[in-house]
């Protein structure tokens, strides 16, 4: 019979036991594994190593670029302010721009980081294993 190596795990296994996945063959223990952790990881295991690897350089440019974006938005407010209104109106201002950095950093955080983590590297799955009948 016809054996595989799991692209996750390593393990050989029959052919007839793993399932055909984008990066290659994944054994049953892991393909259980990969369902039960939220589809999240079942889905990355489809998707082949170098395009995970463009998309994860993705979300790492694009967050970085929304840091640069909110360091704009924090010190914009604050320096019109002074030149509009002197040191109060600077601290008015410094206020505002932290509230939009703040909002800046968070939505970066929730979509682009989360983008460069999940795809930078394939996510540790919960331990589990079949049990054999
Ligand atoms: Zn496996």
């Amino acid at each position: 019979m016809a054996e595989v190596i799991c692209v996750r795990c390593g393990a050989t296994v029959p052919a007839a036991r793993a399932d055909i996945v984008g990066t290659g063959y994944r054994c049953d223990t892991c393909s259980v594994q990969a369902e039960v952790s939220e589809g999240v990881d079942a889905v990355t295991d489809h998707i082949d190593p170098a395009a995970r690897q463009r998309l994860a350089s993705q979300g790492k440019q694009k967050f970085f670029a929304a840091v640069a974006m909110a360091a704009t938005v924090l010190a914009i407010p604050s320096v019109v302010g002074y030149a509009v209104g002197g040191p109060l109106f600077a601290l008015f201002g410094g206020v505002l721009g932290l509230y939009g950095g703040g909002q800046v950093i968070g939505t970066a955080s929730e979509t682009y980081y989360a983008q460069w983590k999940r795809y930078g590297k394939v996510p540790q799955l919960p331990a589990a294993r079949l049990r054999k009948r």
